[in-house]
């Protein structure tokens, strides 16, 4: 099957006792695949090092295991590539590439704005793959202050409109599993 993830992390490995706000049980169900199924869209939301990309990309390991194909990218690496299709004129192209994925990751929406016109051609792949192929998005930032990220108000609704509907919420508020040795900076739990 067709997977591009980064360095893998499963489920086996992540620590849910480190993170008591998220619910252990359900992410092992979202771990079944049905919203992959059901072309869904699933957010993981929470602050830096909660284990938002850890979690998309276990949740991609577990469908590589069930033969389902996975693409993994930074958001402003998914727009780098569809801005350089465009430039190259292949942008049709591009965007029918990133349909055969039966899931994609983005991951990384907030930290940066995307680059200019960047919106309009994220809207374009999330429109194409609209009710036919699954989705999971981090971000650090809530999904009503997205109109800063994508930049452009009028793409910026139609944009949400279609990752809102047929979705699901992970939020995660807890501590910096990467500041956990800094014990001044970690809430106790
Ligand atoms: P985020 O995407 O929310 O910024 P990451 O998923 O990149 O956070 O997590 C940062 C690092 O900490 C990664 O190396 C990840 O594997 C690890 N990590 C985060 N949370 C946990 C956890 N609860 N158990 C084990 N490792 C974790």
């Amino acid at each position: 099957v067709m997977a591009r993830l980064p360095a893998i992390k499963t489920l086996a490995e992540f620590d849910f006792s480190f993170q008591p706000s998220l619910d252990r049980n359900r992410v092992m169900a979202l771990a079944e695949l049905k919203f992959v199924d059901r072309c869904e869209t699933l957010h993981f939301l929470g602050p830096p090092g909660t284990g938002k990309s850890h979690l998309s990309i276990a949740l991609g390991v577990e469908a590589v295991r069930a033969a389902k194909s996975v693409y993994f990218a930074t958001l402003a690496d998914l727009v780098g590539a569809l801005a350089k299709a465009e430039h190259e004129g292949t942008l049709r192209e591009k965007i029918r590439f990133f349909c055969r994925f039966a899931l994609l990751i983005v991951d990384e929406i907030g930290y940066l704005p995307v680059i200019p016109g960047g919106g309009n051609l994220f809207f374009q792949l999330v429109n194409a793959r609209y009710e036919r192929g699954a989705m999971i998005l981090t971000s650090n930032r809530g999904v009503a202050e997205w109109g800063e990220v994508f930049g452009d108000p009028v793409v910026d609704t139609a944009l949400l409109d279609r990752l809102l509907h047929h979705a699901s919420f992970v939020q995660i508020d807890g501590a910096s599993y990467r500041l956990r040795h800094h014990a001044d900076l970690v809430p106790e739990h």
